[in-house]
């Protein structure tokens, strides 16, 4: 059966809430959970291997610090065009552009920040599942257990409507504030909305501006 790759990003780790909601529709789509684990991959295995159809492009440095700045939560899921439902359910890349009932729509924080990463075609999917199994180790066990476990965790954690993050992008767009005020107040919601510590919540917000920034 077709397998595929899932990722909860940086963003979807920080806030509890929004990844544990987009972890739990992905579930009620009825796909098989295969593997589930957190883990934080070398910087390198996500630059030059998992995102190494992006080189080059004008996002893809801000994308591997991006994603090097956490644990990730890595799924591998199966099922019947298994891609397909969850890319549409994941919605457009883009937060802003994508459909208001999707994941990345509903959930996502802003622009290119969009909580989750899941394999774009089957092509891809083949590819990716193969290239982490490089790196996880798969056990016989229950990993929907674990899964549903990690959801429980967090689905009723704090939450931050995804709109502040929003209007705060938009205002930096807009040079409305400036990055270190918009920084700053992205790095108040999400300590808002995270049991992480400190140090890694303030990884974030210069990442997350960046990304706006980049047009
Ligand atoms: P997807 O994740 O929807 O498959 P891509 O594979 O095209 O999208 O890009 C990988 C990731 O790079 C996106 O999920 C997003 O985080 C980031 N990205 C892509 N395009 C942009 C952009 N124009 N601005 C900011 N970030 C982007
Ligand atoms: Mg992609």
């Amino acid at each position: 059966m077709e397998e595929m790759l899932i990722l909860l990003k940086p963003d979807g780790m920080v806030r509890r809430y929004a990844g544990a909601r987009a972890l739990k529709s992905i579930v009620e789509l009825g796909v098989n959970i295969n593997f589930f684990q957190i883990l934080k991959p070398k910087k390198e295995f996500l630059a030059d291997r998992h995102y190494a159809e992006h080189k080059g492009k004008f996002f893809y440095d801000n994308l591997v610090n991006f994603m090097s700045a956490t644990e990730l939560a890595v799924i591998i899921a199966s099922g019947d065009n298994v891609v397909e439902k969850v890319r549409t359910l994941l919605g457009k890349t883009m937060c802003e552009k994508a459909d208001p009932l999707s994941i990345r729509g509903r959930y996502g924080t802003t622009k290119g920040i969009n909580l989750v990463h899941a394999s774009d075609s089957n092509e891809t999917a083949e590819k990716e599942v193969k290239l982490w199994k490089e790196i996880i180790n798969i056990e016989e066990k229950d990993y929907k257990k674990d899964i549903m476990a990690y959801i429980r965790t967090y689905e009723n954690f704090p939450m931050i409507d995804s709109v502040r993050y929003r209007e705060i992008s938009k205002d930096l767009s807009e040079g409305k504030v400036s990055k270190e005020e918009a920084e700053k107040t992205i790095n108040e919601l999400l300590t808002k909305e995270t049991d992480f510590e400190e140090e890694t919540v303030n990884k974030l917000p210069a990442l997350i501006t960046e990304n706006i920034l980049l047009g």
